[in-house]
């Protein structure tokens, strides 16, 4: 058995690890650990803790994937729901669709019973505040949010103040492989915009034959290559885990155009080894693993790769 999460996962990785000692399903141990990261204020990056659109307005996304079946739910642009983790869950049990986004989205997380939360933290409402009054001008300010907001997301768009999503993947032998991700996003995104946190094939993939990736950070990048789908299919094409993980990096090297930065991908296999690498991210990037082998979980640094 092995759960596999990044840095962000801290609030809940010991959660799900219990869960999985305990012979929860995996998909509900992942969920429960990805519950507390969206609640915990520290976690800047996913939840409440995270930063809002360009508008100051909260939007959520997750997906989950059952490696054993390849079915997914997943959420976007979710308004007014802390816990999407849990909500791709129910659309993944309960639809006989895969994606929700926005208001459609909310509607389904008030049929079954989530609650509307709080989602904008102050401390982001300020911050958000302060940005808006140092990048627009005074005639903006004062026509705001009546004003064309594309030509701001080149300059106020700020993928880099989102250091990550969350994202876990487990393998176990018996249970199978499988993947979730939760992220508020870049902070001040164009309003209504997607990442890959949300995406299958982008974000995350999963299938238990094999075994599975997610990503973080620049989703403008995973989106354009499929690069947790290509980790999978590689290694179904009989690549090893860490040669699937490097195709994936390759593709990703090979794009010179558009929004251009760095992208970590998360990866395991079906022996349970796994990968982290870190392509063109700045500092050190960590991760959290445990087996069921280890005692307690342990915080890695993931392998630095570089190309062109
Ligand atoms: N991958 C996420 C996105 O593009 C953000 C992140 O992981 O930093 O929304």
């Amino acid at each position: 058995m092995l759960l596999l999460a990044n840095n962000e996962a801290w609030p809940g990785f010991e959660t799900s690890v219990q869960m999985l000692r305990d012979g929860a399903v995996s998909l509900d141990a992942m969920v429960a650990g990805i519950g507390m990261v969206e609640k915990e204020v520290k976690v800047r990056s996913v939840g409440y803790g995270g930063w809002p659109n360009m508008l100051g307005e909260m939007e959520f996304d997750a997906g989950v994937m059952d490696g054993n079946t390849r079915e997914v739910g997943s959420v976007g642009a979710v308004p007014r729901t802390l816990a999407v983790a849990a909500l791709a869950h129910q659309v993944m049990k309960r639809l006989p669709h895969v994606m929700l986004t926005g208001e459609g989205a909310q509607r389904f997380a008030s049929e079954i019973g989530f609650a509307e939360d709080k989602v904008l933290f102050e401390d982001s409402r300020r911050v958000w505040g302060e940005r808006l009054q140092q990048e627009l001008t005074p005639q903006q300010l004062a026509k705001f949010p009546n004003i064309d907001l594309a030509p701001l997301s080149r300059t106020i768009t700020d993928p880099e103040r989102v250091r990550d999503t969350t994202v876990f993947l487990s393998a176990d032998a018996r249970r199978g492989i499988h993947a979730a991700t939760s992220t508020s996003g870049w902070a001040w995104k164009y309003p209504g915009r997607l990442g890959d946190s949300p995406i299958p094939g982008a974000g995350f993939y999963a299938d238990s034959r094999y075994g599975a990736a997610a990503c973080t950070h620049t989703g403008e990048m995973t989106m354009r290559c499929a690069t947790a789908r290509t980790v999978v299919l590689a290694m179904k094409l009989g690549r090893s885990l860490s040669d699937a993980v490097a195709l994936a990096v390759e593709e990703l090297a090979e794009l010179d155009t558009g929004f251009l930065a760095g992208v970590v991908i998360h990866a395991v296999d079906a022996e349970q080894n796994h990968e982290v690498v870190n392509f063109r991210c700045e500092g050190e990037v960590r991760y959290w693993l445990w087996k069921d082998s280890m005692p307690a979980p342990v915080l890695r640094t993931a392998k630095r790769v570089t190309r062109k």
